[in-house]
């Protein structure tokens, strides 16, 4: 009888290979995770290097849903509707229902990293398989934690209500390789960014690794950012990867690709 299940499991394995299994129906949309301000001037917060003259940008605040055949990614969580100015005239949570999605068919919520533009309205979805980088998770948890770890919103999953796994490396999330959180740590010390691919096309959406498509282009570093080399090397990679999988780079800040990925709330 064994001997029978383990022919029958290698059979189907390679039905699995050699039929190639049916890939699964991924796609991506943006969510509007705040409301822009003014535009910006970028040259001392955001370079270290002064490199930017009196550049003015428009930012934005980005979070995307993935649709993985019937399972959900929701990456990064914006504003809390509470922020002063900022805060999103719409939640997430109204946004996603406009096409159809409740929070509990949420799967995983990935976060980029743990500043407050990112991280608002994580508890909104406290059923969610929290995936978050190590070094992030660990300065959420930890007894003091740093100006600008935006922990509270976290509390679900601290105190053990919710499933959190913390990545030290790369995370390909449904087990396919279709979407991948990537290491790319410098912002922050866990920070990671997504790789998506869909029958339309392969997106790198980059989290804090860069705020602007010159930063990204020139190796910019904010000037707060936690470790200078590990952005750099993380922009490298991000760069490399892209080439790799002829992938678009959507830097969620930048205003100008905020039209890369169709609106979660369009028809
Ligand atoms: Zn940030």
């Amino acid at each position: 009888m064994r001997q029978f299940l383990t022919l029958l499991a290698a059979s189907v394995c390679v039905a699995a290979f050699a039929g190639g299994a049916q890939a699964a129906d991924v796609s991506v949309k943006r969510i509007e995770c705040g409301t822009p301000q003014a535009p910006t001037l970028v040259n001392q917060r955001f370079s270290d290097t002064y490199s930017y003259g009196d550049l003015k940008l428009q930012f934005v605040y980005s979070c995307y849903l993935v649709k993985h055949d019937d399972q959900y990614l929701l990456w990064d969580t914006g504003h809390a509707m509470t922020t002063p100015n900022v805060a999103p005239k719409v939640s997430i949570v109204d946004q996603i229902a406009q096409a159809g999605v409740k929070p509990e068919q949420i799967n995983f919520v990935g976060i980029s990293h743990y500043h407050a533009d990112h991280t608002g309205q994580v508890g909104s979805f406290p059923k969610a398989t929290l995936l978050i980088g190590k070094g992030d998770w660990d300065a959420i948890t930890s007894p003091k934690p740093a100006e600008g770890v935006n922990f509270k919103p976290f509390e679900n999953w601290i105190s053990g209500g919710g499933n959190v796994q913390p990545q030290a490396l790369d995370k390909d999330v449904f087990g396919d390789g279709s979407v991948m959180m990537l290491y790319t740590p410098g912002h922050t010390p866990g920070h990671h960014s997504l790789l998506v691919k869909t029958s339309s096309g392969n997106f790198i959406i980059t989290g804090d690794a860069a705020h602007f498509r010159e930063n990204y282009d020139s190796d910019g570093v904010p000037a707060f950012n936690y470790d200078r080399a590990q952005t750099i090397a993380s922009v490298e990679r991000l760069k490399k990867i892209a080439a790799t999988f002829n992938a678009t780079v959507v830097i969620q800040h930048d205003a100008r690709d905020v039209d890369k990925l169709p609106a979660v709330t369009a028809k």
